[in-house]
């Protein structure tokens, strides 16, 4: 059985005064769904405010990126020891906004994933096609290629402890999503790519979907044999719709 996620991508969101509001609204409605793993992502700033916030509770936290490097002369940067002390325990790596703002390669999301497990974090690794991709059907070479160049050298009990986000980029934030039969496709490729190298990573390895997903439409993604989660961004800031999300596991 793999575990199903919910984990909430706040980005640039997300003030000390608003984390609160906000983690307040998750702990105070309905959140609490033992069929489902909460993750929330708020930006730095707010991880160990919110860490006291979660703390005892359902809702366990993550971080947006993290360096590759442990520490040193690299300005700007967070390491995994620094998340793991303000009790994060998931990260997200390779996320497109990652890929397309701060031009992260295949290469350093690598570098990235190996530091975050070498630490004991738990990386959550997007990969996802752009419209223009997609059209072209390019969609598996491309998210192929991701996920190969995320894992590459990853020792099997690393790849097992892993989480991967398929996040087509046209899907996100946008209001546009991948509608189910689309999402299941890919995951179905992605899970068999895994299964080239590891079956039982396969097996075991949870497959989120990300792309404007909405209470509305979560229910029927989550239905889908290899969707066992979501990665949300724009939902998971109000309590109600990131609550409805959660509880459509
Ligand atoms: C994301 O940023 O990971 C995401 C999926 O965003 P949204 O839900 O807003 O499309």
């Amino acid at each position: 059985m793999r575990p199903v996620i919910i984990a909430g991508n706040w980005k640039l969101n997300g003030t000390i005064p608003e984390t609160e509001v906000l983690i307040k609204g998750l702990l105070d409605g309905d959140s609490n769904n033992e069929a489902a793993t909460v993750v929330v992502c708020p930006p730095y700033p707010s991880l160990s405010y919110a860490h006291q916030m979660v703390t005892g509770t359902h809702i366990a936290l993550g971080a947006q990126d993290m360096s590759q490097h442990d520490k040193g002369a690299y300005t700007g940067e967070v390491s995994a020891e620094m998340l793991l002390t303000v009790g994060v325990r998931y990260v997200i790596l390779g996320h497109s906004e990652r890929r397309q703002h701060h031009a992260e390669t295949d290469q350093l999301v690598n570098a990235k994933a190996k530091a975050a497990l070498a630490a004991g974090l738990i990386p959550i690794i997007c990969v996802g096609e752009t419209l223009t991709e997609r059209e072209a059907e390019r969609t598996e070479e491309v998210v192929g290629g991701q996920l190969d160049g995320a894992l590459a050298g990853l020792m099997t009990d690393q790849l097992r402890l892993s989480v991967l986000a398929y996040e087509p980029v046209w899907a996100i934030g946008t209001g546009k999503t991948a509608t189910p039969e689309m999402a299941q496709a890919v995951h179905r490729f992605l899970r068999n790519r895994l299964a080239q190298n590891d079956p039982a990573a396969a097996e075991v390895v949870p497959i989120l979907y990300g792309g404007s997903v909405k209470p509305g439409n979560a229910h029927e993604l989550l239905s889908q044999p290899d969707i066992d989660g979501a990665l949300v961004g724009g939902a998971s800031l109000k309590a109600e719709d990131f609550v409805g999300i959660i509880n459509a596991v």
